[in-house]
């Protein structure tokens, strides 16, 4: 049964109760009133009954004192009891609980008036004829017997009324003593109800309380988890963006840029550092690092790191203590490092350290260990990207870019030229009679020469200058935000260290000499393919003079080239 159900029950029973409480002393004084009224009639019929005796006693005394004495002044109280008796009788009728009483009144009233008939018979007597006759009269001892019955039929009438009255008076006792007993009852009932309702009410509030709290608990529980729900939501767009990022990142060095910016907010609370292999995978560099961890070391051996030697993730705690790599400082911090791996090759290490990896922390570790999954993949994508573009824009023999590197930043610059108001160069180079350096010293022995030249150029320019191979021997050396002055001394410096320097090939010395062509933008040209142009024509021109010089490009009104001066 339902709790309200029970409540209900519980006060229909209480009302019940309740209502038998109040109803109870009005059936108790129907029936005492009823007894009452029984009672007043018993001894008014007893009284009255007296009475009636009394009043034949009155009137006998009357007529045996008027017998002796003739003196018709002891004949008052029998005049009395003549007047009275009627009255008195008609009183009892009143009186008269039902019709055995009446029979019995009457059986009374007959005797009555028999009695007083002897009475008066005996009056009559001592006025006629004197007091023989009526003393004889009365000594006949008829009226004694008459009066000897009704003093018994009276007396009799009197016990039954006596013993009518201590019935009633029990009855009343024991209606009052049942009043008593069913109040009492009825009060105890309504106590023990109200306590179990009481009871059962505790035993609900606590209940409710107990469901109330669970409740709480159970919505706090659920609040907590949409709140890592939603931190891990985050992370994993964080995350989703980092890795965006790295797609677009264009070499490894920017990628490490942006994994140092997001680090901080996907490991928060955490520092650490991000180690790659260098090129000859002898070493490890730190590429990033985050949360205060500037102060580990810049490189790194894979002995140093109990993560790289095993190749899986290496945790050291406080608590549970564990092998310290070298490369952790003296602080005794918690530190996981986890391998970088992708296609079973590991490419780096990522160390973390800080309080949120101690014991019980699973969510994070585990989430650490996906991160560094993702980074693996992703970084090793990065090297792949760039190690594949610079495989297309790089000219295998000289390390130069290639031509349509060149063709791409020098659109690139000539745009930026335009917006700065800024001059660029653009240098053209052909080795001189490189056909007979090839026809003497064999196609390798060309090579070599290309190669040297190569690293004189890269050794010769700034590193915002792009150096590129054109095909065969020619290259192109581009000098942003320089003028044409500034591009001619730089380009004779240029022929002379190409000049000056020998080559060694197969124990023979080596000689090349180069011519360049120069001309600047917007200075000769106003577009990509007229700058090489003009460019090339003094190249030509330079070839034409007898090569190993520099020829400035004619200015555009001049169509022409002008040669420079020997060591100008
Ligand atoms: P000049 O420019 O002074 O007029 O004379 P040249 O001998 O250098 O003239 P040309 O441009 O005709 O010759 C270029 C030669 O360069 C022809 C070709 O065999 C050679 N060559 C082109 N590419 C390579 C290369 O990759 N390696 C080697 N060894 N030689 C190459
Ligand atoms: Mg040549
Ligand atoms: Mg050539």
């Amino acid at each position: 049964m339902k709790f309200e159900t029970k409540i209900k029950v519980a006060a229909g029973a209480i009302i019940l109760v309740m209502f038998t409480v109040a109803i109870l002393p009005l059936l108790v004084k129907r029936q005492v009133a009823v007894a009452i009224t029984e009672l007043s009639n018993a001894s008014n019929i007893e009284r009255l009954e007296l009475n009636l005796l009394d009043l034949l006693l009155d009137a006998e005394t009357a007529q045996r004192g008027f017998v002796l004495t003739g003196d018709e002044r002891f004949l008052a109280p029998y005049h009395t009891a003549v007047n009275r008796i009627p009255v008195v009788q008609h009183a009892l009728r009143k009186e008269m609980p039902g019709p055995a009483e009446t029979t019995r009144l009457e059986a009374i009233e007959r005797a009555t008036a028999a009695k007083m008939l002897t009475v008066a018979r005996a009056i009559e007597l001592r006025r006629g004829q004197g007091l023989a006759p009526a003393a004889a009269f009365i000594a006949g001892g008829t009226g004694k017997a008459q009066m000897d019955a009704l003093r018994t039929l009276i007396d009799s009438e009197i016990e039954r009324y006596a013993a009518r009255r201590a019935d009633l008076g029990e009855r009343l006792q024991s209606v009052s003593n049942s009043a008593a007993n069913a109040s009492l009852v009825a009060t105890l009932t309504n106590i023990l109800v109200l306590a179990g309702v009481l009871t059962a009410a505790t035993r609900v509030l606590r209940q409710r309380d107990l469901a109330e709290h669970r409740a709480n608990q159970a919505a706090q529980e659920t609040q907590s988890t949409n709140e890592r729900i939603s931190r891990q939501n985050t992370l994993l767009f964080r995350s989703a963006d980092l890795m965006h990022s790295l797609e677009l990142s264009e070499s490894s060095d920017e990628a490490a840029v942006v994994v140092a910016s997001y680090l901080p907010q996907l490991l928060p609370g955490l520092s650490g550092s991000l180690y790659l292999y260098n090129n000859s995978r002898d070493l490890l560099e730190r590429k990033a690092s985050w949360g205060g961890a500037a102060g580990e070391p810049e490189l790194i051996e894979a002995g140093d790191c109990w993560a790289l030697r095993r190749g899986s993730p290496h945790l050291v705690t406080r608590q549970s203590g564990g092998l310290a790599c070298r490369h952790a400082g003296a602080g005794g911090e918690d530190r996981l490092c986890l391998p970088l791996v992708t296609q079973g090759d590991v490419i780096g290490c990522l160390s973390a350290t800080g309080a949120g990896l101690s014991e019980g922390k699973d969510d994070q570790r585990a989430w650490i260990g996906q991160l560094a999954e993702q980074l693996g993949l992703a970084l090793s994508n990065v090297r792949l990207r760039v190690s594949l573009r610079q495989q297309s824009v790089i000219d295998p023999l000289t390390q130069l870019y290639n031509r349509r590197y060149m063709d791409e930043v020098l659109r690139r610059e000539l745009a930026r030229s335009d917006r700065n108001g800024e001059p660029l160069s653009l240098l053209v180079l052909d080795l001189d009679h490189f056909k007979r350096i090839n026809d003497s010293y064999g196609h390798e022995g060309g090579d070599a020469v290309l190669r040297k030249v190569a690293q004189v150029l890269r050794d010769n320019v700034r590193s915002c200058d792009v150096a590129c191979r054109m095909g065969g021997e020619e290259m192109v050396v581009l000098l942003p935000n320089c003028g044409i002055d500034d591009a001619l001394k730089r380009a004779d410096a240029l022929r002379r260290a190409i000049a000056a320097g020998d080559i060694l090939h197969d124990g023979r010395r080596l000689h090349a000499t180069a011519s360049i062509g120069v001309a600047a933008y917007p200075l000769h040209a106003r577009s990509m393919q007229a700058l090489v142009h003009a460019a090339d024509l003094a190249l030509y021109q330079a070839k034409h003079q007898g090569r190993d010089r520099v020829v400035r490009a004619a200015d555009e009104a001049d169509a022409g080239a002008t040669a420079v001066p020997h060591g100008s």
